[in-house]
């Protein structure tokens, strides 16, 4: 059995380790190529990009692969439409691993906008010090914004066009939250602006905010394929994997 796993994300990681040395079972995951140094999961590993759903409907027919499992970020919106057009292409079983976004809970001030350049439009009746945590792309939506300062998070650092007055932060989660209440106070942050990316590792940032009693701009999610079953984490997916492939005993979920 040959399964594609479509990753970039810590939930794409932990369903390679659910799914490593069972017999007969061969995980290949694949990474876009965008992270210099990204965590290896186990099991084998493919860089690059496939040439579109044409491309990697031509790899899963070339490999083999029995199922596919897009547990790419929320935010990836190309591949997973691709992995739609090709799994439907080869009648290759297909399914959707998505983190659940977050809800607001009391005493949030969130703002939520339909796109980066939405949140940029934004920011000036928000503030002037921004904590800007939506990556290293796609920050050309704030390059104009020269009357605010922005504190810019992320793995790798961003290429330009970038906001004139910034400093870049390197770093990679988990956070944690007193590391996010020190952050928003050392910096004097007075804005959020995040992408509803879901998950524990990045949420700290909400309820530091919350307690500061910061306004946060949170980018919605992008529309996903129809028709394609989705569930929130790796466990259930290995369930679905045990539903669709014959599989041996499984880790984690004996
Ligand atoms: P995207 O816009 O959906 O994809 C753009 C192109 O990158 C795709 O058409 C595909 O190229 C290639 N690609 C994307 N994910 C791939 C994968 N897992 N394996 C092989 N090729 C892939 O994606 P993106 O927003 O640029 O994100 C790229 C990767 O970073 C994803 O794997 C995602 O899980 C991860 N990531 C993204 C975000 C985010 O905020 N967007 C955050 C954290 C992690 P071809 O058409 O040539 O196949």
């Amino acid at each position: 059995m040959h399964l594609l796993i479509l990753g970039g994300t810590t939930e794409a990681r932990r369903l390679a380790e659910l799914l490593d040395d069972i017999t007969g079972l061969t995980v290949t995951n694949s990474l876009a190529g965008r992270v210099a140094n990204p965590r290896l999961p186990p099991g084998r590993t493919r860089v690059g990009g496939f040439g579109g759903a044409q491309g990697l409907a031509a790899w899963l027919r070339e490999h083999e692969v029995d199922a596919v499992v897009d547990a790419t970020h929320p935010f990836a919106g190309t591949i997973s439409f691709n992995a739609a057009q090709a799994a439907a292409a080869t009648h290759v079983p297909l399914l959707a691993l998505r983190r659940p976004g977050w809800v607001p809970v009391e005493g949030d001030r969130w703002h939520e906008v339909g796109s980066l350049g939405e949140a940029a439009r934004s920011l000036p009746a928000l503030g002037r010090r921004v904590f800007l945590t939506t990556g290293r792309m796609g920050l050309e939506a704030f390059a104009a914004l020269d009357d605010l300062w922005f504190l810019v998070r992320s793995v790798d650092a961003p290429e330009p066009p970038c906001p004139s007055r910034m400093e870049v932060l390197l770093d990679r989660g988990p956070f944690v939250l007193d590391g996010e209440r020190a952050l928003l106070r050392r910096h004097r942050i007075d804005v959020v602006v995040t992408k509803d990316s879901g998950g524990a590792a990045t949420a700290p940032k909400l309820t530091a905010a919350r307690e500061a009693g910061l306004p946060v701009v949170v980018v919605r999610r992008p529309p996903t394929p129809q028709g394609v079953p989705v569930v929130p984490d790796p466990a259930q997916a290995v369930l679905w994997l045990r539903q669709h492939l014959d599989l041996g005993s499984l880790r984690g979920t004996d």
